[in-house]
């Protein structure tokens, strides 16, 4: 959540739309992507690494997050990410007066939720290692005849170290971001496949917002659809932003109805 206007960190807005996400494009031909703000590419670290002292690289070789946790990380992400995405087509089912039992074990949206799962793991290692690259190389120009013994309490030592505290933070906006993505996918997608069978309009929630771009989404309240929700904005817009699209049905569907939606089988 917004702690402070610090944390709304709207700009640079810098659309990073992965290759595994154009599935999402393609099939609803709108604007539907992701926006991060600048992610450090492997290049960099690699680069930072290659200017260091032998004891550095030690200490950056094994202190880096390996292709393995990558994976760990990623698999992760998507069985929490399809369970969200999961109890987001429940929620939108059960306004409409039908039953939820969403199930997504096959087609695009699986896949899609696996290339984002893939993706944001790979680039919460590529920033953790370009920023323990960078703490290395800090701690050397603080301490120039630092030993590994050194760098691994600067590092990992101590309660207070760079690693928890690095950890402490970014775990959670990792977790928030990527929850808030696929269950703003999952409405997305629910009223894309549905939204012929039923009337809505939408609201972008909640009202409260810190930013300038977050202010300009909630003052658009009421939109015309869940569809133009989508087509004019990215959500979430940003790390730490709560925002998501709100649907609101007009009517209830009959049970006869309920059975035509897609539920993601
Ligand atoms: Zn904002
Ligand atoms: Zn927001």
């Amino acid at each position: 959540m917004l702690r402070s206007l610090k944390d709304c960190d709207c700009a640079p807005r810098t659309a990073v739309v992965p290759d595994g996400y154009r599935p999402y494009l393609r099939r609803s031909k709108e604007h539907w992507g992701l926006i991060y703000p600048n992610r450090a590419t492997q290049a960099d670290w690699v680069a930072l690494v290659a200017e260091m002292s032998d004891v550095q690289r030690l200490v950056h070789l094994t202190g880096r997050m390996t292709a393995f946790e990558e994976r760990d990380l990623a698999d992760r992400l998507f069985a929490e990410g399809k369970m969200a995405y999961q109890d987001a087509l429940d929620a939108e089912a059960l306004k409409l007066g039908c039953p939820g039992g969403a199930n997504i074990s096959a087609g695009p949206e699986l896949s899609a939720l696996r290339a984002r799962a893939d993706w944001a793991a790979a680039s919460v290692t590529n920033t953790y290692n370009y920023n323990l690259a960078r703490e290395i190389i800090s701690i050397g120009e603080d301490v120039p005849t630092a030993n590994r013994h050194v760098y691994a309490w600067r590092l990992y030592g101590s309660d207070t170290s760079w690693d928890k505290g690095y950890w402490t933070d970014k775990a959670t906006e990792i977790a928030q971001v990527e929850m808030m993505t696929v269950i703003n996918a999952g409405i997305a997608d629910f009223h894309d496949r549905n939204g012929h069978l039923f009337e809505a309009t939408a609201k972008i929630l909640p009202y409260f917002a810190v930013c300038d771009l977050c202010q300009e989404m909630v003052d658009g309240n009421p939109y015309t659809t869940v569809a133009e929700v989508f087509r004019k904005y990215i959500l979430p817009p940003h790390p730490s932003c709560p925002h998501h699209c709100q649907a609101m049905p007009k009517d209830k569907l009959t049970s006869r109805e309920c059975a035509d939606l897609w539920m993601g089988n």
